[in-house]
Formats: C-alpha cells, sequence, structure tokens
C-alpha cells in the first residue's frame, strides 16, 4: 500500500483540535507506519504541497491569509475534513462577529481595552487583514467531511484515519462524521 500523504491546517483556532490529535499518543506510531505528515503546525513545511490524500482543517476562516490558503489546500487535496467545530460552525471565532465589522472589533480590543498606548496593529504583508466576518470552512470552500466536537475526542479523530486507512476515504456514517 502506498503510504498516504496527510496534512493538517491550522487557522483560526485555539490549537485544542491538534492537542486532541496528540492525544492519540502511541496509535500516532502506528499511524506513521502509513501516513506522511507532509504540512501541519508539527512539521517545519513553508509550502502546502501538491496531491495531498486528505488535510484536517482546524479553525474557523477569519482572515485573507486564511481565504488564500484554503484555495490552494482545495486544488491540492483529495478530502478535506472541518476538524472541530470552529472549523464546522465557526463557534468560538465566530464570536467576534457579534462586535461588527473587523474595524469595530480592532477598535474595541486594541484601542478601548489597552491599559496604555492603544493601537491596531498594522503591518501590510506582515499582520493578515481580518475578513468582514468570521466563517465556517465550507462558506469558503468545499468539504468533503466534518469532525465536529471542541475538540472533536481522541477516538473519533482515530476513527476517522482508520477509515483513512482502510480504503483511502472518511465515509463514516452516523452522529460523529457528517458529510458535506
Ligand atoms: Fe479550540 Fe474548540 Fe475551536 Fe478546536 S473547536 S479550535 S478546541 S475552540
Amino acid at each position: 500500500m502506498d503510504r498516504l500523504k496527510v496534512a493538517t491546517v491550522w487557522l483560526g483556532g485555539c490549537s485544542g483540535c491538534h492537542m486532541s490529535f496528540l492525544d492519540l499518543d502511541e496509535w500516532l506510531m502506528e499511524l506513521a507506519q502509513y501516513v506522511d505528515i507532509v504540512y501541519s503546525p508539527i512539521a517545519d513545511v513553508k509550502e502546502y504541497p501538491e496531491d495531498v490524500d486528505a488535510c484536517l482543517v482546524e479553525g474557523a476562516v477569519a482572515n485573507e491569509d486564511h481565504v488564500e490558503l484554503m484555495h490552494k489546500v482545495r486544488e491540492r487535496t483529495r478530502i478535506i475534513v472541518a476538524f472541530g467545530d470552529c472549523a464546522v460552525t465557526g463557534n468560538v471565532t465566530a464570536m467576534r462577529n457579534t462586535f461588527g465589522g473587523p474595524e469595530d472589533f480592532l477598535q474595541r480590543v486594541y484601542v478601548e481595552a489597552a491599559d496604555i498606548q492603544g493601537q491596531v496593529p498594522s503591518e501590510p504583508g506582515i499582520v493578515p487583514r481580518l475578513t468582514p466576518r468570521v466563517q465556517p470552512l465550507h462558506a469558503i470552500i468545499p468539504v468533503d467531511a466534518y469532525l465536529p466536537g471542541c475538540p472533536p475526542p481522541a477516538s473519533r479523530i482515530k476513527t476517522a484515519l482508520q477509515q483513512l486507512l482502510a480504503d483511502g476515504a472518511i465515509h463514516l456514517e452516523g452522529p460523529d462524521i457528517k458529510y458535506g
């Protein structure tokens, strides 16, 4: 069997979903026999590669860098999984939307709430511009499967990856994993 190329991406989220992935502990050693992690916050790879079999995307889409990266990921990936509730629904990250637009939000956080020297950070090309609203992943690109939970429990992640190893797809029926 060819080794599967798997990626994980961290968008607007707290990294708790990736921590749950790492909670697979010793099963990760078994996974490593069949899978190459080709792009991830836990791998030092700068450019998203071509021909990726599956990508778990944590977090909501919150800035313009996220949008650009997700279009690239969609072009280069066979199966995209919305990994955790922030990717599935917006969840915690989308609470930003209750403040209004990004300018209102930045003003509230960096100026009104600052104790001293309030200032909105702005370095073109370094600090990505916020999108008008935080959105779930499927609002930006087609998503193939959903892995809900905040975070998804390690057992649920394992089930999805076992399906991928079994026949190269993620197609579980039932309440845990839904199709897009
Ligand atoms: Fe963090 Fe929960 Fe969002 Fe995952 S779904 S990134 S654990 S807030």
